[in-house]
């Protein structure tokens, strides 16, 4: 998920992609950031509506046109294919060729509807991290009950753990603003998910009924997994902020779920994907958990390209976001290693971020 900030920076990124392009920026950072190789960062493949969005679920959205052309330019342009089982060797190695690893986060079943076929069409491999209340029917989606609540109110009031809570969210732009604010507060542990609820309920969303026609099921994730290109991932039990949680829950989360995947799956789950991903998220005990708990490779949201100095933190791995505003121009900026140049103010490495 990204906040408000973000979307100002990809729209200033999509404005200047193509000037990187026309007046070789590209090519001349490249050397410098764009790194040995890439992981790209998807969530839903999905037709589109016409329907009005919050700017954050765009973010988590491509339609299966644009993918295929996503994946045919990157097959075009030379790029390696590899899957994310591939990295820690990949990187021992020196290559000519810059790799592409896919991978989407959550489980959603449109990955198999939607984007199974078009990586079938160019015999891509790609990751799905997969959390298991998810299928487990469990989930809360409260992100997508704050959509539906935001679009058709213009003021939003509410109590939450105490405190009080009153947003103007008349406009687009402040729909995107309080939806980004409450998700902050829900992440650092203000807004509990009782409260929520309690909201939501109040706005008449049935949330112990919410449509799940969303998510994959676990007959359709065994498929997935015995499929060739297919590697399934763990995202945790419950997608929670790992940072607010205690050590017995946080095992729960990442330990137990790990272990429960495999035994639905009948293979090892030696990748993971850390849920929201970002600094505010994630820190040091998570980061030494999941090396601890045997997992090879864990992804953040931070953005980045991969670079020889992964190696020694293939438990903290940047990815770019591939979404519907991921225009052929932004992923060249994104794959040269100008915007993440920029966003990371020059510096190749990942882990200081989060620790
Ligand atoms: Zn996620």
């Amino acid at each position: 998920m990204s906040s408000l900030k973000t979307y100002y920076k990809k729209q200033l990124a999509q404005a200047l992609a193509p000037c990187f392009d026309m007046f070789q920026i590209n090519r001349m950072v490249k050397p410098f950031y764009g790194g040995v190789g890439h992981i790209l960062m998807l969530h839903r493949v999905v037709p589109s509506g016409n329907e009005p969005r919050i700017h954050n679920h765009l973010s988590l959205e491509i339609t299966p046109k644009h993918l295929d052309n996503i994946l045919g330019y990157l097959s075009n342009a030379g790029y390696d294919f590899i899957s994310i089982e591939e990295v820690p060797d990949r990187l021992k190695v020196k290559s000519k060729k810059r790799f592409i690893v896919v991978t989407f986060d959550d489980g959603y079943n449109d990955n198999l509807q939607y984007a199974l076929p078009v990586f079938e069409k160019y015999a891509v491999p790609f990751t799905i991290y997969l959390c298991n209340d998810f299928p487990d029917n469990k989930i809360f989606l409260w992100w997508y009950m704050l959509e539906d609540v935001l679009l058709r109110n213009n003021e939003l009031a509410f109590s939450a753990d105490g405190e009080h809570y009153s947003f103007d969210s008349s406009t687009k732009l402040k729909k995107e603003k309080v939806f980004n604010k409450i998700r902050k507060r829900k992440n650092d542990g203000h807004i509990s998910d009782q409260a929520l609820k309690s909201l939501f309920q109040n706005q008449g969303i049935d949330t112990d009924n919410y449509p799940n026609d969303k998510v994959l099921q676990w007959n359709e994730i065994k498929k997935l997994a015995a499929h060739p290109l297919v590697t399934i991932g763990a995202h945790t039990a419950s997608h929670s902020s790992l940072k607010t949680l205690k050590e017995e829950e946080l095992l729960h989360e990442v330990r137990d779920a790990k272990m429960k995947l495999e035994e639905a799956i009948g293979k090892p789950v030696d990748h993971i994907a850390y849920p929201f991903g970002s600094p505010a998220e994630v820190g040091r005990r998570e980061i030494e958990l999941v090396r601890k708990l045997g997992f090879e490779t864990a992804v953040t949201t931070s953005l980045g390209n991969i670079h020889p100095v992964h190696i020694g933190q293939l438990h903290c791995l940047p990815r770019i976001s591939i979404n519907s505003l991921t225009s052929i121009s932004v992923l060249k900026a994104q794959l040269s290693g100008v915007i993440p140049m920029v966003e990371n103010k020059f510096k190749r490495s990942t882990l200081e971020k989060f620790l």
